[in-house]
């Protein structure tokens, strides 16, 4: 960070300077503007300093319709991975110390968890494809001019508006973390990593918390796995109002949400009144105020994001974009931070390595976690037949479960190869405890071509969930018991 804060300018008061520069001189002011100090725009900016270039990052976050804002850092460090990781871990300290009493810890009753949080904070737009202009919040604005632009603008959560009273009442995960007051009794809408996530955290810090979900859980994610994460939250609290959808969101005299919703399978109107209302309905880019269209870097009409090659440059080749703001890339943390010290690389650095988006494990931080990399049972079998698919996997009791006398119905693994002689792996799915540790040392073997039979010579270490992925035996096909008994 030091490199970066060192060789960072500040922008204000600089706009008529860059001009005059620029109009006597022919040149651009800096070598790299990057629009957006989150993951992607600081990995980027980071790594063009190193090579000693002069680098500068535009960040700005535009308040949410709830009020919250924050600082430098992007979604991750302020309002996604690292406090939804905090309040995980929060969640799960709340269990563990249900366990503890099994390991004989006599602790004073009740056990209860105090809401508590932490507090952390020039928005750009093209005027021409070199410059930048920036405007502070008070309204001040400065023209930067680069050689070399990156678009690292991410993405924030979006607002049903079509349903009364969403815009109005309801939260969004941009507010969640930097509520004051414990949320309350709590309705998830949707249905995906940031809905699992938020609901199952709050279930495990003991709210009364409810996800509503249209349609099928974890979307893109093997469906076999989804069910049995969203299985293991029922049986931990957290209430699920399945193929419903909402219609209304009003405010009661009680300050209560009252939200009306539609029962698709049973074709009711049914209603309830909660604390918050959180929408989890997925994120988008704000690409409008960019004014793209000024300098031609062409966007997906449907979704907004732009449109980028596998050096990551958009329509326009001295303009990049990288992280969500990319259309067809992961929304992820690490592979913008990748794809940004890459492209830095590729600029300065005499490199012509392309970010590599297979294979790109991740982990959902539900209750009990569950982390993937590579295929799904279903995108496999649709890719090369159910003919030419294995699939080994295992029920399994992780060893501290049992003197809790914790349910381990959920505990499962798969692993989905080629069925051809080297069967070759081309999935590994984990749900257990730190699945996101486990999954992470797989995901190199796999990235390397790891085939089954290389993983059977792989040796355990015991007494972990993790050694169960290297005795996996028993084949789907088969339709052997598969639950794992004994050492
Ligand atoms: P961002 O980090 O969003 O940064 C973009 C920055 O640009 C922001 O600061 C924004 O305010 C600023 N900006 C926007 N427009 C302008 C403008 N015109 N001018 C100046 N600045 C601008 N990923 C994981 O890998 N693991 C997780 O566990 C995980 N958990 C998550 C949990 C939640 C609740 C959420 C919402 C996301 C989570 N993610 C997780 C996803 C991860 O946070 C994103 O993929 C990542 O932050 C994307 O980085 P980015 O650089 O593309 O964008
Ligand atoms: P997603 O786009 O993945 O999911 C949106 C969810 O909302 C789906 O379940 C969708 O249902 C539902 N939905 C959409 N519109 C409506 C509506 N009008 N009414 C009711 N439900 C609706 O978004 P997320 O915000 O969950 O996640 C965004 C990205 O952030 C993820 O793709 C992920 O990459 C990243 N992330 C990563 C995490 C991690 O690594 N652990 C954690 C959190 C986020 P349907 O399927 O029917 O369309």
């Amino acid at each position: 960070m030091a490199a970066l804060w060192r060789r960072r300018e500040r922008f204000l008061g600089a706009s008529g300077l860059c001009r005059t520069v620029r109009a006597l001189s022919g040149k651009n002011e800096y070598d790299l503007l990057v629009i957006g100090g989150g993951s992607g725009g600081l990995a980027c900016a980071k790594e063009a300093a190193q090579f000693g270039r002069k680098v500068a990052v535009l960040d700005y976050v535009d308040p949410s319709p709830q009020g919250t804002t924050w600082g430098v850092g992007g979604t991750c460090v302020n309002v996604g991975c690292i406090p939804k990781k905090l309040m995980h871990q929060a969640a799960l300290l709340g269990s563990a110390l249900k366990d503890a009493q099994h390991y004989g810890w006599s602790i004073s009753q009740p056990v209860h968890h105090t809401w508590k949080v932490k507090y952390f904070n020039m928005k750009g737009s093209f005027s021409d494809p070199h410059t930048i202009r920036g405007l502070t919040k008070a309204g001040k604005e400065t023209v930067v001019t680069a050689e070399n632009i990156v678009i690292a603008t991410g993405g924030r959560p979006k607002y049903p508006t079509h349903i009364a009273g969403a815009l109005e009442y309801g939260i969004t995960s941009d507010d969640l973390f930097w509520l004051k007051e414990s949320p309350g009794k709590t309705l998830v809408v949707g249905a995906s990593y940031v809905s699992l996530e938020c609901a199952g955290f709050l279930t495990g810090i003991g709210l009364d918390t409810t996800v509503m979900m249209r349609s099928i859980p974890l979307r893109g994610f093997d469906q076999q796995m989804a069910s049995l994460v969203t299985e293991h939250m029922e049986s931990y609290g957290t209430k699920f109002l399945k193929r419903c959808f909402p219609t209304k969101v009003e405010k009661l005299e009680s300050n209560r949400l009252q939200v009306t919703w539609k029962n698709t399978d049973l074709g009711t109107e049914e209603r309830d009144s909660f604390d918050t209302v959180m929408w989890a309905v997925g994120r988008a880019p704000d690409t409008k105020t960019l004014n793209l269209e000024t300098v031609g870097v062409k966007t997906n009409s449907e979704t907004g994001k732009i449109i980028v090659d596998a050096g990551e440059a958009t329509s326009v080749p001295h303009i990049y974009a990288i992280g969500d703001i990319t259309e067809g890339r992961p929304e992820l943390t690490p592979t913008a931070i990748a794809a940004g010290k890459l492209l830095a690389r590729r600029l300065f650095g005499q490199s012509s390595e392309l970010m590599d988006y297979d294979n790109v494990p991740t982990t959902v931080f539900t209750p009990l976690e569950y982390g993937c990399v590579g295929l799904s049972e279903e995108v496999a079998v649709q890719s090369y037949g159910s003919d030419n698919i294995e699939v080994y996997h295992a029920y399994y009791k992780p060893l501290e479960f049992t003197v809790a006398e914790r349910d381990a119905t959920q505990c499962y693994m798969k692993m989905v190869c080629l069925r051809e002689r080297e069967q070759r792996i081309l999935g590994l799915h984990f749900i257990g405890p730190n699945a996101g540790e486990v999954i992470q040392g797989f995901a190199l073997g796999i990235k390397c071509g790891a085939t089954y039979p290389q993983l059977m010579k792989t040796i355990g270490i015991h007494p972990t969930c993790a050694e169960e992925i290297t005795k996996l035996h028993i084949t789907k096909r088969s339709g052997l018991d598969a639950t794992v008994t004994g050492c």
